[in-house]
C-alpha cells in the first residue's frame, strides 16, 4: 500500500470570486497537510497535490462534494514520498496560459472537442483520416509522443494559437488531440473547431489517464509531469526510447533542469554527460556562479531567482505550467 497519493486534476468551471476561492483554498489544503501547486481562475481549477493518501481523499470528496467541482476526473497517482515540498494556490487569469482569455470566443464549457475515452483514442488514431495532434511543447514531445503524431515546434502553449495556420491542411481530416492531462485539449480542441475545423476530438485525461487505462500502446518515450518526478512512464505494452542527450546524442530518457537558476532549461542528458556538465546544457551555464549542485536527479525545489529576461519565458514556464 502506498502511503502518499500524488492528484493531478483541472475542471472548466465558472468560479465568481477566484481570487478569494484561492485564498481559502490554500488554507483549506495547508491544514490538510497537502504540497502542490493550484491555479483559480474565473474559468475553473487546474491543479496537482501530493499528501497522505487519507489527506487526498478528503481533498477529492470535498471537492466532489461541491457542485462546481462534482465532475472533476482526479488522476492518482501512488508514490513513495510527496511530489511537492511546498503548497502553492494561486489566482491567475488562465487555468493554462494560452493567451485565449475572451470567454466569449474560446469556452471549453460551451464548446469543445469531443472526449475520446483512451481505449476509443487507441481504437482511432491509426486510420486513414486521422491526425493525432500534439497540443505540447518541444521539451515535451521531444522526451515523449504518441507514434505519428504531428508536432508543434513550440515553446510554450500561449504559442499554439500562431500554429493554427500550419495545421490548416489537416482541416479535411478527423483530428485527435492529446496533452500531459487533458486541460491544454480542452482550449486547443475549442480552437480547432472556431477555426473551421469540423471534426476534432480530444484524448480525455490526456496521456496519463491513457497510460493507466491501455497500457499506453504507441506512446513513445515519457511523459514530461511538472513534479520533482520530471517524467514518468506511459508505455508498458511496446515502449521505446527516443528522446537523445543534448550533449552527446546518445538515446537516454533522462529528463533535467539545467543546473543554472538562471538557465533552468529543460533537456534531455545522460548519466555521463550529467556529471561530465554538473547537470548544465552549456559550458557556459556550467561556469555560472551561482549554479546549483547537481545531485543525479536535475530537478531544484523553486526559490525565487532574479528574473533573467532573455530567459524569462523558461522560468515561468519551469514554475507556473503545469497540467
Ligand atoms: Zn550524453
Ligand atoms: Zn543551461
Amino acid at each position: 500500500m502506498a502511503k502518499y497519493n500524488t492528484l493531478l486534476y483541472y475542471c472548466y468551471s465558472t468560479i465568481a470570486d477566484a481570487e478569494q476561492f484561492a485564498a481559502d483554498h490554500l488554507k483549506f489544503c495547508k491544514n490538510l497537510g497537502l504540497t502542490g501547486r493550484i491555479i483559480v481562475a474565473e474559468e475553473g481549477l487546474n491543479g496537482t497535490v501530493s499528501g497522505s493518501v487519507e489527506s487526498c481523499k478528503t481533498y477529492m470528496d470535498t471537492l466532489h462534494a461541491d457542485e462546481r467541482f462534482a465532475g472533476i476526473d482526479f488522476k492518482i497517482d501512488e508514490v513513495d514520498e510527496p511530489s511537492f515540498v511546498k503548497m502553492h494556490c494561486r489566482y491567475k487569469s488562465e487555468i493554462v496560459h494560452s493567451g485565449l482569455r475572451d470567454p466569449n470566443m474560446i469556452n471549453p464549457q460551451k464548446q469543445t472537442g469531443k472526449h475520446l475515452e483512451p481505449a476509443e483514442f487507441l481504437a482511432m488514431k491509426d486510420r486513414d483520416d486521422v491526425v493525432v495532434l500534439d497540443v505540447r511543447s518541444n521539451y515535451e514531445h521531444n522526451l515523449g509522443k504518441f507514434k505519428n503524431a504531428v508536432t508543434l515546434d513550440i515553446e510554450n502553449f500561449r504559442d499554439f494559437p500562431a500554429m493554427i495556420n500550419e495545421l490548416a491542411q489537416y482541416k479535411d481530416k478527423k483530428i485527435l488531440t492529446y496533452c500531459t492531462g487533458g486541460i491544454k485539449c480542452e482550449k486547443a480542441s475549442a480552437l480547432l473547431l472556431h477555426e473551421g475545423f469540423t471534426d476534432v476530438y480530444q484524448l480525455h485525461g490526456g496521456i496519463i489517464k491513457y497510460g493507466k487505462e491501455t497500457g499506453g500502446e504507441d506512446f513513445e518515450g515519457k511523459c514530461y509531469v511538472f513534479d520533482n518526478r520530471l517524467s514518468v512512464d506511459v508505455n508498458s505494452v511496446n515502449p521505446v526510447v527516443i528522446s537523445t542527450c543534448l550533449n552527446c546524442g546518445k538515446t537516454t530518457p533522462k529528463m533535467i533542469n539545467c543546473a543554472n537558476p538562471e538557465c533552468n532549461e529543460h533537456f534531455t542528458q545522460c548519466d555521463e554527460c550529467g556529471t561530465a556538465m554538473d547537470g548544465c546544457c552549456s559550458d557556459a551555464c556550467k561556469e555560472h556562479p551561482r549554479k546549483r549542485v547537481y545531485d543525479g536527479t536535475g530537478y531544484y525545489v523553486k526559490v525565487p531567482q532574479p528574473v533573467n529576461t532573455a530567459k524569462k519565458g523558461n522560468l515561468q514556464l519551469a514554475s507556473l505550467e503545469q497540467e
